[in-house]
């Protein structure tokens, strides 16, 4: 379902794959899911108010999401570099942007 790319919460997961598998818990894809983000397959993206989203993991971009419907989106952005005078002796591993605003659906209704 992952592959097919987008970024689905739980719900929306157990859901598509019921139509193809038949019977199938939430609960299990939690487990799955678990299992992917250990094994670095899978990648997670909080939305604050919203269900949390999984994408397969993929090229590093950046997200912009729709503070109206929780749709997220992919940014073909590089990830900004930190300010190395305001974080002396941090190892800084990782920074992510997310673009906040109303998606083309919210804007038009
Ligand atoms: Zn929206
Ligand atoms: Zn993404």
């Amino acid at each position: 379902m992952l592959a097919a790319g987008g970024h689905l919460d739980v719900e929306e997961l157990t859901a598509a794959a019921r139509e193809r598998l038949g019977t199938l818990t939430s609960q299990a894809v939690y487990e799955m899911l678990r299992h992917f983000l250990e094994t670095g397959l899978v990648t997670k993206f909080e939305r604050p108010g919203w269900p949390a989203v999984f994408e397969l993991t993929g090229l590093p971009h950046q997200h912009a999401m729709c503070v109206n419907c929780g749709r997220v989106q992919n940014v073909p952005h590089v990830a900004p570099v930190p300010p190395t005078n305001d974080l002396r002796d941090w190892q800084v591993n990782d920074a992510d942007i997310v673009f906040k605003g109303l998606c083309p659906n919210c804007r038009a209704s």
